[in-house]
């Protein structure tokens, strides 16, 4: 079964980001660059920070080949 979700080492890495970041509402945890909640957002495979400070996981995408 393909699980579109990171791991705990990667969604951890990408909170150590977000929580370092300017952008970041320190009490809702929400992005101004995205309007995402992080804690939520950083869990799945296929989301990026828009400023490109991580990427996707793309170990855990499907690539289409039409
Ligand atoms: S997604 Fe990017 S811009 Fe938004 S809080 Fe995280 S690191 Fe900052």
């Amino acid at each position: 079964m393909l699980n579109y979700t990171v791991t705990d080492d990667k969604y951890n890495e990408r909170m150590d980001i977000c929580n370092g970041c300017e952008h970041l509402s320190e009490t809702i945890k929400m992005c101004d660059k995205c309007n995402c909640i992080m804690p939520v957002k950083a869990k799945f495979a296929h989301f990026y920070c828009p400023i490109n400070k991580w990427g996707r996981d793309t170990t855990k995408l499907i690539v289409r080949s039409d």
